[in-house]
């Protein structure tokens, strides 16, 4: 889920209570009802969903209240089959969600995340969750709160809500907010051609310059996401992480839409920008390409081939190639390619969708 300079790859070994509302900018609705429970003995928490006829997507959001860490098991449909169990993919080569990955207090679970998966039907479904230790044993009788969104909406235009937050007094740069803006434009743009229609708001905000790292959380994410209460929110900072060669990082694939300690991408300007802090046309490009796949993590999409080429998305339509010259051959205009492939000749523009990605997109919670 991290973006880096091309200059840095060979240094990195990262790859990367009862309470319901309506959301309107949706030809359907969108059903938001929060519930407390608490993980029985072994540590398993079993969330009722109960879903209506119309219901085409989840996203089911699990936070742990305490300390430690949370993942999602499996979703059991109202025949009582298995539709998803962690341990079909925890060893893949294949990454479907880090649901799965106790990596994080929140675990993110947006439901069906491929147009080939099976679709809801309505009754009483139920997702397992699991309550882990700090150091990853399980634990039991752990509280946690539950976030359940379901959307009824299919059919209608891909529309998404985005707010770009500056941390730092960053809004008063000229250079950065005339390249972030720019950059925004050129996201809007590459979303508009596969038909998702960016709306996008700038905010200023009170977090420091030097982001935190969204994967591992912070306190100061969840306050903002709640300022802004829905929809995906991309904050713009110094460096994410300490990092002096990161891009970007998305707190989930996919990430939250309720606010928790994760629910942000964090991209930095400075990197882009690079070491004369001031943008060029062709680095603004690469900062909003960033915007882009940032976004898309958040909204569930990987790479379709991880640096070391030997784990994949889980996607048909995506080359499973297996290495760096083949990859860059086959999938370097990829949007989700991890990395800008840049030459003497600039770099390659990294726009381009698989029918399947743009489906992955189109399932999210928060396209509607
Ligand atoms: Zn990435």
């Amino acid at each position: 889920m991290m973006r880096y300079p091309l200059a840095a790859i060979g240094l990195s070994l990262l790859a990367c209570t009862g309470t319901t509302s309506e959301a309107e900018n949706c030809g359907g609705d969108v059903q938001v009802e929060t519930m407390s429970l608490q993980s029985d003995r072994q540590g398993i928490v079993s969330i009722p969903l109960s879903l209506d006829s119309d219901d085409t997507v989840f996203q089911v959001v699990v936070e742990n209240s305490g300390d430690g860490y949370v993942s999602t098991d499996g979703l059991v449909n109202p025949d009582g089959e298995s539709i998803l169990d962690w341990e079909d993919w925890y060893e893949s080569h294949d990454s479907l969600t880090d649901a799965f990955y106790a990596n994080a207090s929140a675990t993110t679970l947006n439901w069906p995340v491929r147009e080939s998966d099976p679709g809801l039907t309505e009754g009483e479904w139920t997702l397992y969750a699991s309550t882990l230790s700090d150091d990853f044993y399980y634990e039991g009788r752990r509280d946690v709160d539950v976030t359940i969104m379901r959307r009824s909406c299919a059919g209608s235009a891909m529309k998404l809500k985005a707010t770009i937050a500056y941390a730092g007094d960053l809004e008063n740069d000229s250079e950065v907010a005339s390249a972030t803006e720019a950059a925004v434009a050129r996201w809007t743009s590459i979303y508009a051609s596969h038909g998702i229609e960016l709306s996008t708001e700038f905010i200023s905000s009170d977090i420091k310059a030097s982001l935190p790292s969204p994967s591992t959380g912070n306190a100061a994410y969840d306050t903002l996401y709640d300022e802004v209460g829905e929809g995906v929110l991309l904050v713009v900072g110094d460096d994410v992480g300490g990092a002096a060669d990161l891009y970007g990082m998305a707190g989930g694939i996919p990430g939250p839409q309720v606010a928790t300690e994760h629910s942000v991408v964090a991209v930095s300007w400075l990197v882009h920008a690079g070491a004369n802090a001031s943008f060029s046309d062709s680095e603004i490009d690469i900062y909003g390409e960033t915007m882009a796949h940032e976004i898309g993590h958040f909204l569930g999409l990987y790479h379709p081939v991880e640096m070391g080429w030997n784990y994949w998305d889980a996607l048909s339509d995506t080359d499973d190639c297996s290495s760096a010259k083949s990859c860059e051959s086959a999938l370097a205009d990829n949007l989700m390619f991890p990395y800008p492939v840049c030459g003497s000749g600039g770099c390659t523009a990294q726009v381009d969708l698989s029918n399947a990605q743009v489906g992955v997109l189109g399932l999210n919670i928060g396209v509607r």
